[in-house]
């Protein structure tokens, strides 16, 4: 057994062990490799430092006792940070030459998109790749126009209608298909609530005038979900302004929403006057038609097949909205790959029947505890202590970035829920963490992303 062989076998050990959850396996041991193997010690290759340090102390003996497990004259283990092309190359290799059934982890390669760190945009969301149907077309047709005429037609488009419809799609679509054209167009994709936090650090560090300089000189400025400026004076004031040097400049503004400019909470006069004088479009829940050719496409994407009655079964089935729909298809391809046998219209409907059982997810702070606390190993009573040892402390950041952005605490609030800590320790965790995610530090992103849908899928 050469060393890429005895890593592919205790991998696949390790994967099965009751004592790693897959979450945890696949952020840890994704990128691995053996480097070295010689009388009796053994140097596993690691993709960077982090993973270094967490394999060393939370792993070392379960790996060790893998190993010899296999081949009995292993002795010692120890770890060593490759390159990632080294390590690239490796995985490349090994999975050449692996006769291993797909494992767990092959379906949790993590999206291989970064976002552009100029215009804020995921190369991931296309024109090319968005379905149109009844319940999106006229939404799809005006950002068409949009991207094809900017500042011209339709100023501002304004985008609306429940989440996982495709709002955040269609708006970087415009985006994406702009910048292809126009190489040195300003576009500057944002959420309305980094908006909002830039403006108010701007005017805490007397910085407006750079802030107003920036979001001025950009031909198209795309903001999603502007629904969050409701009871924000200050901000709704300054996007006022914003909007209307740009438009008077015709430079395009796109705007998104969970619900039509009229029924945004407490929106200044003036500027729902101005998001609805331009193009007003919604997007609908998709009807069963959508729903199969939505699936077909996304099957089609992951290079996969799934029988006609299969995909007709989940698509009456899930109807709540396309992320949804995606979700589900990811997991029933996941489990029955998992199993290696082909996904049949029984297990199909076994797995749905269960998932419908469940109750609607409903995301709360003991949820997040939980998989917060259960996917680095360390227990909700230490995230909640006085612990400042790094273990500990970069969960409890974690826990209180998704507090903030996925229960939408308030930073007071998320301190006393945290056992009585101080806002401005919140404050300080919170941008550490967007900011790391922001700077394209992956392991973090992989682990926040993965969080997610734990959470979310729990
Ligand atoms: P929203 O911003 O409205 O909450 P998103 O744009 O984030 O929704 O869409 C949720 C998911 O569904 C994304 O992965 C997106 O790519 C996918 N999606 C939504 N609408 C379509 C569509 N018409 N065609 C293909 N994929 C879609
Ligand atoms: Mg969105």
């Amino acid at each position: 057994m050469n060393k890429d062989e005895l890593w592919q076998s205790a991998l696949a050990e390790i994967e099965l062990d009751t004592n790693i959850s897959k979450a945890n396996f696949v952020t840890w041991f994704r990128n691995t490799s053996i480097s070295a193997q010689k009388d009796g010690g053994v140097v596993i290759g690691v993709p960077n430092a982090f993973s270094k340090e967490w394999l060393e102390n939370k792993f070392n003996k379960l790996i060790l006792r893998t190993l010899r497990g296999i081949s009995p004259d292993i002795k010692e283990i120890s770890f060593i940070i490759e390159s990632k092309k080294q390590t690239a190359a490796k995985v490349q290799r090994q999975q050449r030459k692996s006769v291993m059934p797909p494992s767990f982890s092959d379906q949790l390669s993590f999206e291989q998109f970064s976002v552009d760190k100029e215009t804020n945009l995921n190369p991931k969301y296309k024109f090319e790749n968005y379905i149109v149907g009844a319940s999106n077309e006229l939404a799809h047709a005006a950002s068409l126009s949009v991207a094809q005429n900017p500042g011209k037609e339709y100023n501002p488009l304004f985008i609306y209608g429940g989440v996982g419809l495709g709002k955040t799609h269609l708006l970087q679509s415009i985006g994406n298909a702009l910048k292809e054209k126009h190489k040195n167009t300003q576009v500057q994709y944002l959420t309305c609530e980094k908006f909002t936090n830039e403006f108010i650090s701007a005017v805490q560090g007397q910085k407006i005038k750079d802030f107003r300089e920036k979001y001025r000189k950009i031909d198209l400025l795309i903001m999603d979900d502007v629904q969050f400026i409701a009871h924000k004076e200050r901000t709704q004031e300054e996007l006022f302004h914003t909007f209307n040097a740009l438009y008077e400049d015709n430079k395009q503004i796109v705007l998104s929403s969970d619900k039509a400019p009229h029924l945004i909470d407490s929106l200044e006069e003036r500027l729902r006057s101005r998001f609805q004088g331009g193009m007003t479009a919604d997007i609908g829940h998709p009807d069963f038609e959508m729903r199969v050719t939505i699936l077909r496409a996304k099957i089609k994407e992951r290079n996969t097949e799934l029988s006609d009655e299969v995909i007709q079964y989940i698509a009456d089935h899930t109807q709540s909205n396309i992320r949804e729909l995606e979700g589900t298809l990811s997991v029933l391809l996941a489990s029955s790959k998992m199993a290696g046998l082909e996904l049949t219209l029984e297990k199909t409907k076994k797995y749905l029947a269960q998932s419908i059982r469940r109750p609607r997810r409903i995301i709360s702070l003991k949820k997040i505890l939980k998989v917060v606390a259960d996917f680095y190993d360390v227990t909700e009573k230490e995230i909640l202590s006085q612990n400042r040892k790094r273990d500990i402390a970069h969960p409890r950041q974690v826990v209180m970035y998704l507090m903030r952005e996925d229960l939408k605490y308030s930073y007071p609030l998320i301190g006393s829920k945290l056992g009585g800590r101080d806002h401005t320790t919140v404050i300080h965790a919170c941008s550490k963490i967007s900011r790391e995610l922001k700077d394209n530090n992956e392991q973090l992103q992989e682990e926040v992303s993965f969080l997610k849908q734990e959470i979310y899928n729990a």
